[in-house]
């Protein structure tokens, strides 16, 4: 029964710090969704509305998923995420009751944050054969999103794309996904904080993170994710095979470094 789908719902332990670099996007995230929050004393004064979502765009892996899962997480709130091509492809002829359906559960569990991945699949350049199906799709999906201000009270809406010029215009509109923020790959230092965060809480033993970080110039922050699962499973197996504990050292991230292809590098 797809109406009954069941709806993955989270509650993201995750916080803004644990997002590695992004340091002007999270100001924007702080400016547009967490200051207004955290102050409705403020909010009052300056009569800030809470309506209106926010358009993470740039390369697959950069992270824009973490990002509104650590929304969530800093909001305390639940994290509920739909990707749009799954909402065509899967519910042919069901996309307006399940994208409604979407936004109720949202609504009854708010605060929630709905991630819309891949808005770009109800964009306009898409061939004639589903335009008709996507119009729909659109048209419900602004209704979910202009819904009357008291109903939407508490529901954040972040949607991503990695085309951002397929996004329909009408979504973009004042009060809609009016915000559009760049989420592109780490620079040096983000990409040691992405490795620190992916090992903590994992036995390391004497590593320089720097210099991984310096040697994985234009690496996404799931490259480098990749990297430190690589580096954990051989530490693991070596623990494994010797019958004591292995930490994970410079040895196995180098050996991981040099087994992963960067997804943002010609091959
Ligand atoms: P896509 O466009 O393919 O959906 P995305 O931009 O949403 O990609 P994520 O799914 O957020 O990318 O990133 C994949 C994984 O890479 C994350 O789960 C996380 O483990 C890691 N990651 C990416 N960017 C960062 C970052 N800035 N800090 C920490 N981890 C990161």
């Amino acid at each position: 029964d797809v109406e009954r789908r069941a709806l993955d719902v989270e509650r993201p332990a995750l916080t803004l710090a644990d997002v590695g670099g992004l340091t002007e996007v999270k100001k924007r995230l702080d400016a547009a969704f967490l200051a207004p929050l955290r102050n409705p004393g403020l909010r009052e004064l300056y009569g800030k509305s809470l309506k209106g979502g926010l358009l993470l765009y740039g390369p697959p892996g950069c992270g824009k998923t973490f990002l509104a899962r650590a929304v969530a997480g800093e909001l305390g709130a639940r994290f509920l995420s739909v990707s749009l091509a799954d909402v065509l492809d899967m519910w042919i002829g069901q996309s307006e009751k399940n994208l409604h359906h979407v936004f109720e559960v949202a609504r009854s569990g708010a605060p929630c944050v709905v991630f819309l991945d891949e808005v770009d699949a109800i964009g306009q350049r898409r061939s004639q054969l589903r335009r008709s199906a996507m119009r729909s799709t659109v048209n419900q999906l602004l209704s979910e999103l202009d819904g009357v201000d008291s109903r939407n009270e508490g529901v954040f809406v972040l949607a991503a794309t990695n085309a951002p010029w397929d996004v329909d215009v009408a979504l973009r509109r004042p009060g809609r996904l009016d915000r559009m923020v760049l989420v592109l790959p780490p620079d040096q230092a983000a990409r040691e904080a992405i490795l620190r965060f992916h090992l903590r809480q994992r036995p390391v033993g004497h590593v320089d993170l720097r210099k991984l970080a310096k040697r994985t110039e234009g690496w996404t922050g799931a490259d480098l994710a990749h990297v430190c699962e690589l580096a954990t499973e051989r530490a693991l197996l070596e623990s494994a095979a010797s019958g004591d504990v292995r930490e994970i050292g410079m040895e196995h991230l180098q050996a991981a470094v040099a087994e992963v292809r960067p997804s943002a590098r010609p091959w």
